[in-house]
């Protein structure tokens, strides 16, 4: 707490602040001495590595910081999420972030910096942790601060990504600084987020209030985490802002590319890995295809799968896959990829869900918000079955004389043919009324369904 902060007592405090972190690391047994391997041997010939450590440990602040190396020497990006605890999309974004490969140098994220806020969906404003960040230097103001500037001290990063959202809009005079990047004082933040915001808006279509824009700069004149970025580390940065008044979804897949395509401007680029995902996936029973195809008028998508998904193609520019989903654009063509697990949601964000056509393993699904379907494929022997969903049934194809299509649920019949129905809402029963089960096969929304 030295009133003083020449740039002597900067330096020594922050080489105290390293050896305070190492002793640390030491004492609580975390895997910190492949890290420091890492930095020393950085010119070297050296493998990947994937890994990670907590600090904090057995406090109500305990957290993991996840760190990535690539064989190949470059930048090191770090990426904090959750300073604040009610601010979901920027922890969200972070989650999946910690999970990247990136093709060189190092990639750290913090993904919960505040977890006692995060799991109280709150950001506490009598003791708010991002004016806990003294710019110019000196103890930080709060136990969790201090150990989080020694993260960030510890892996030097070349570039710091703060994710953050707001209620209201940048400059549309709601108070609210949702839709900008505020870029440190440090160049080339301000014109790599420039370039990102550009990126960000053709991408996701964003205009009016929507619309990116660079916020102010960070000059070091407030308790933040990235004001002391800039003022003790001089280095490139930003806040990123999404505004909670889109979709939660959105803000993640935006501050998920701003990210991304940041980090591709000074050479780091995210690897999706496609052929070793491939070659895993292969021996997997549970990997799927989904196939979107357009009728002519652009159409954006957007899909999520509960466990991964691979691009089959090269994705075009105006599509963004991230690990479990994709926001893509079609037209005249067609898209396609590999998903595992189930898909959670195919929806139409721009454009009209009858120019689409989507199928999963061969099988077409609906692409109407909150529709599903359900599709009765026999062997030949006749079987009756029965089906009933909480809100609403339609049939795909006009029913044969033997099906009954009630408002909320149908009794048919199929030999060796194809019955058809999306459906709102849940199954609230599939049954077989009649005949062998073993006869009949039930997909939903493309998938077998056990009977
Ligand atoms: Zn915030």
């Amino acid at each position: 707490m030295s009133p003083t902060l020449d740039s002597d007592a900067r330096t020594a405090d922050a080489r105290c602040s390293r050896r305070r972190f190492l002793q640390a690391a030491t004492a609580t047994g975390v895997g910190l001495a492949a890290l420091s391997t890492a930095s020393s041997t950085a010119s070297a010939a050296r493998s990947s590595l994937r890994d990670q450590y907590q600090i904090r440990l057995g406090t109500p602040d305990e957290q993991t910081v996840y760190y990535y190396r690539a064989e190949q020497d470059g930048p090191t990006t770090m990426v904090i999420g959750g300073i604040h605890g009610d601010e979901r999309a920027g922890y969200l974004a972070a989650d999946q972030i910690r999970e990247w490969t990136v093709d060189r140098g190092e990639l750290v994220v913090v993904p919960r910096a505040n977890p006692a806020a995060i799991a109280d969906d709150l950001r506490p404003w009598d003791n708010d942790l991002n004016r806990q960040f003294p710019p110019r230097g000196g103890d930080c103001l709060s136990p969790l601060a201090d150990t989080l500037w020694d993260v960030v001290e510890h892996h030097d990063p070349d570039w710091v990504f703060d994710l953050h959202s707001s209620r209201g809009i940048y400059k549309s005079d709601d108070g609210g600084v949702g839709q900008a990047l505020f870029p440190t004082w440090t160049d080339p933040a301000r014109p790599t987020g420039e370039q990102t915001v550009a990126a960000l808006n053709e991408r996701f279509g964003l205009s009016g209030d929507m619309a990116y824009l660079m916020g102010n700069t960070l000059d070091a004149d407030r308790d933040m985490l990235m004001h002391r970025v800039a003022g003790v580390l001089d280095r490139p940065g930003f806040i990123c802002e999404t505004t909670e008044k889109a979709p939660l979804d959105e803000q993640v897949a935006w501050h998920l590319f701003t990210v991304e395509h940041a980090m591709a401007q000074f050479g780091q680029t995210r690897v999706t890995d496609q052929k070793s995902t491939t070659q895993t996936t292969q021996t997997t029973p549970d990997r799927h295809e989904i196939v979107i195809q357009g009728a002519g008028p652009e159409t954006r998508y957007e899909f999520k799968a509960t466990e991964s998904v691979t691009p089959i193609d090269e994705p075009e520019w105006n599509d963004y896959v991230y690990s479990r989903g994709v926001n893509g654009a079609v037209s005249t063509g067609e898209d396609r990829f590999y998903f595992e697990g189930s898909l959670e949601y195919v929806e139409v964000k721009e454009g009209d869900a009858a120019d689409l056509t989507v199928t999963v393993d061969g099988r077409e699904i609906s692409a109407e918000p909150n529709t599903r379907t359900i599709q009765f494929e026999g062997t030949g022997p006749a079987v009756r079955y029965e089906f009933k969903a909480t809100e609403s049934v339609t049939p795909v194809d006009e029913p044969e004389w033997n099906d009954y299509v009630y408002s909320r649920g149908v009794n048919g019949e199929v030999t060796s043919g194809v019955d058809r129905f999306t459906f709102v809402g849940d199954l609230e029963y599939v049954e077989v009324t009649e005949g062998d089960a073993s006869d009949l096969a039930v997909y939903v929304d493309g998938l077998p369904f056990d009977l």
